[in-house]
C-alpha cells in the first residue's frame, strides 16, 4: 500500500449544556480548513453528523434554522465538489433533542445507538444517509459512529448494509471507555492500521465485508495535560477552540489525564496537533504501518491547531505521504 494520511473531521456541534454556534463550530473554522487542503492540494475527510441536519429540517419555518440549514448544506456541497470525502457520522441522541427558545436543548438519554431498538437504528442510519444524498448527489462510502459508541456492531451491520456502507472508521486501538450515556471497549483491536471484519470490529477476518480503517492510536502523559491546560489559561486567543459550545464531559476521565498515561488517537484539535510529527516519526518505526488517521473537529481546532497541521502537511507530502480521502 502507499504511503497514505488521512486527515478526518468531525463536523458538529457541542452536545454538552451549550450547543455552541453553527458559524464558530462548523462554519469558520471549516472554511480555514478548505483554504489549507486547497494550499497543500490535499483531500480531507468530513464526518458530517447528519442527525443534526435532519432534525434542523423540522425547524425550516424558523428564520434561524432555515438560514443555519442553507448555510452548513452549501458548505458541505462545496467540499464534495472539491473532491473532499463527505461521510456519514451518527448521534442518534438528536432523536430525542428538541429546538426551544432559538436554543437547543440536547438529550443525551440515549446516546449510543445500541441504546435504539433493530428497527430504530436502520431508521435513523437510513434517514440520516438520506439527507447527505439529498445534499451532496452522493452517496456515503464510510462510517463512524457518534462518541466511537458503535458496540455491539451487530446492532447496526444491517443497517449499514442496506445503506451500502463498509468501510468503518471508529476504532482506536486500547480505546477504552465507560460512562454513563457514552461507551466502547477496543482493547481488543488488532495492532494494525486497518483489517477486514464481520461481525465485530475488533476480530480481523480477511473474507470479512467490511474494512476498518482505525484512528491512530497513541498514548498521551499527565505532562501533556499539564502543558495544554497552561497554554490555554495563558494564551487563549492561540490555544482555545475556536467552538463555542461545551462539552458533554466525564469528570473523572478528565482527573485521569492528569495522573496517569492515557490512551489517545492522532488528533489535530486544539495543542493536541503539536503531536502529530512525533506520532508519524513513530509509526515509521513499526513494519507494515504506512497509514496514519487522524481525526479531528473544526469546532476544537484553535489558531495554533491550523499553525501546526499546516506544517505536519508539509513534512508528510515531503515524505512522500498521499493525504486523500479514505475511499479515493
Ligand atoms: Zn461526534
Amino acid at each position: 500500500m502507499n504511503k497514505t494520511v488521512n486527515i478526518t473531521f468531525d463536523y458538529e456541534l457541542f452536545f454538552g449544556p451549550e450547543s455552541g454556534s453553527v458559524n464558530k463550530c462548523l462554519i469558520e473554522p471549516t472554511n480555514l480548513l478548505f483554504d489549507l487542503a486547497k494550499k497543500h492540494d490535499v483531500k480531507f475527510v468530513f464526518f458530517v453528523d447528519a442527525g443534526f441536519l435532519w432534525h434542523l429540517k423540522k425547524y425550516l419555518h424558523i428564520e434561524k434554522c432555515k438560514a443555519e440549514f442553507d448555510r452548513v448544506s452549501e458548505q458541505i456541497k462545496k467540499l464534495s465538489d472539491n473532491g473532499h470525502e463527505i461521510a456519514l457520522h451518527v448521534h442518534p441522541h438528536w432523536e430525542d433533542s428538541i429546538f426551544e427558545n432559538s436554543t437547543w436543548k440536547i438529550n443525551v438519554n440515549r446516546y449510543k445507538l445500541s441504546d435504539f431498538n433493530d428497527s430504530g437504528v436502520e431508521q435513523i442510519i437510513t434517514k440520516y444517509h438520506q439527507t447527505l444524498i439529498e445534499i451532496t448527489g452522493k452517496s456515503c462510502k464510510s462510517f463512524r459512529a457518534g462518541g466511537w459508541c458503535m458496540q455491539p456492531f451487530s446492532k447496526i451491520k444491517k443497517a449499514l448494509e442496506k445503506n451500502n456502507i463498509f468501510v468503518d472508521s471508529s476504532v482506536y486501538r486500547n480505546g477504552f471507555h465507560q460512562y454513563t450515556a457514552q461507551s466502547y471497549d477496543f482493547r481488543t483491536a488488532p495492532d494494525k492500521t486497518e483489517w477486514n471484519f464481520e461481525d465485530n470490529e475488533c476480530i480481523e477476518n480477511t473474507a470479512g465485508k467490511f474494512s476498518e480503517i482505525a484512528i491512530t492510536p497513541s498514548v498521551l502523559s499527565p505532562s501533556f495535560y499539564f502543558g495544554l491546560y497552561l497554554r490555554m489559561k495563558l494564551n487563549p486567543g492561540k490555544f482555545k477552540p475556536m467552538g463555542d459550545g461545551t462539552w458533554l464531559k466525564d469528570k473523572n476521565k478528565i482527573y485521569k489525564q492528569f495522573y496517569s498515561r492515557t490512551d489517545h488517537f492522532a488528533c489535530c484539535d486544539g495543542f493536541f496537533a503539536s503531536r502529530l510529527k512525533p506520532i508519524l516519526l513513530n509509526l515509521e518505526l513499526e513494519a507494515g504501518k504506512n497509514r496514519m488517521l487522524i481525526l479531528g473537529h473544526p469546532k476544537s481546532m484553535a489558531k495554533c491547531s491550523f499553525t501546526y497541521l499546516d506544517e505536519f502537511i508539509f513534512f508528510a507530502k515531503n515524505k512522500g505521504y498521499n493525504i486523500t480521502t479514505l475511499t479515493q
